[in-house]
């Protein structure tokens, strides 16, 4: 199949240029559409056999379920049942933006989007590119993150096409993706509030919309714990993987460096190639060697927004051992570290224990 690229003007955004892509998705094809946390694969959200076709394109396993993208807040009514007050309250304070929220399904909602499961996550994205597809094409698109399954998530068009291109119909190039993590996830089907997923939404934001919001287990987990089985059946499996083996190093600023130059003369003596990954303020604990520098700490989102691009990165140089400082501490740590972590395959040494 031949993918089609084409790219929008996000200063200039004219509904005629949707029209193609929003036929894609009415007739069962699949677009991947720029969203304000990744690049998002679309397709019919009603439409069994075009959730099929997402999980074929990314070889995605099928028990992973999707989330559904909406236009409106009152359209959450039309795939969701029994819906708490604290949906309309997190609605009202978050959307449209980086917020996913798991409801009981209607019968509607195919099961082949839910990944069998009776509930179904909801998300109103404030990306304008997205939103346009949304309305434009009558559809509510149900949409994972564009990547190749086990692959870092992708934040702009290249790696689309990197990973898709001949898989899908259309390819939707606006950019890069402003926060560059997925959204968060909150779990509203059970008693209470239940975080699932990290994003740029905190634990506090939530909190202070819905009082009691609690973490997930396996969200805040340091280590691969087989006893503790995660709620959202995609958080099962390793994630956001590059290639390479990443190592991440705690500890105060001066001992973490001392250490992950130590590893790294270790790593090069056994003929590997090897490349650290720390903050832009602390490059010149490192001296000359080959450091890839993520964002400032000063400046956390410039940390999340490239957190994916750097792990491709390091891909593409062939890096084989990667020693990253860790970015605790910071006020979008939380979401930060959970992709780190599963990207690291919770490889992690404290210089200070
Ligand atoms: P992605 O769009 O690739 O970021 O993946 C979507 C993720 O949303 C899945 O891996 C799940 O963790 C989560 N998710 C989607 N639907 C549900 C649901 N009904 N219940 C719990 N988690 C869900
Ligand atoms: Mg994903």
């Amino acid at each position: 199949m031949e993918t089609k690229v084409i790219k929008i003007d996000r200063k200039n955004i004219e509904q005629k240029d949707f029209e193609e892509a929003a036929r894609i998705l009415r007739s069962g094809g699949l677009v991947a559409f720029p969203t304000e946390t990744v690049y998002g694969l679309g397709g019919n959200a009603l439409d069994p056999s075009a959730s099929q076709k997402i999980y074929a394109a990314k070889g995605r396993p099928s028990d992973n379920p999707l989330i559904v993208h909406i236009a409106e807040v009152s359209d959450m009514e039309k795939l969701g049942t029994d819906i708490p007050k604290e949906a309309y309250a997190l609605a009202g304070r978050f959307w449209p933006g980086p917020m996913t929220m798991i409801l009981k399904k209607k019968d509607i909602v195919p099961k082949e989007t839910t990944g069998g499961l009776d509930t179904v996550a909801v998300r109103l994205p404030s990306d304008m590119i997205a939103r346009t597809l949304i309305k434009v094409s009558g559809v509510f698109i149900a949409a994972p993150s564009a990547n190749s399954s086990g692959r870092p998530s992708p934040t702009t068009a290249e790696h689309v096409i990197e990973d898709l291109s001949g898989k899908i119909d259309m390819i939707i190039d606006g950019g890069h993706c402003d926060i560059g993590l997925e959204s968060s996830i909150i779990d509203l089907s059970g008693d209470k509030p239940l975080i699932l997923r990290p994003g740029f939404i905190t634990a506090e934001d939530f909190k202070n919309v819905v009082g009691d919001a609690e973490y997930d287990k396996a969200v805040i987990a340091k280590k691969a714990d087989k006893n503790i089985v995660a709620k959202a059946p995609g958080m099962k499996y390793k994630h956001y993987a590059p290639k390479g083996q990443i190592t991440i190093v705690e500890g105060t600023r001066e001992h973490v460096a001392e250490k992950i130059a130590a590893l790294y003369e270790e790593g090069i003596r056994s003929g590997k190639k090897c490349a650290v990954m720390i903050s832009e303020e602390n490059s010149g604990l490192y001296g000359d060697i080959k450091k890839y520098l993520i964002g400032k700490r000063s400046d956390p989102i410039t940390i999340a927004s490239h957190l994916f691009d750097t792990l491709r990165l390091l891909d593409e140089d062939g890096a084989e051992l990667i020693f990253s400082e860790s970015f605790d501490g910071l006020n979008l740590s939380e979401a930060i570290m959970n992709r780190l972590r599963k990207a690291a395959g919770y490889s992690i040494i404290n210089t200070e224990e």
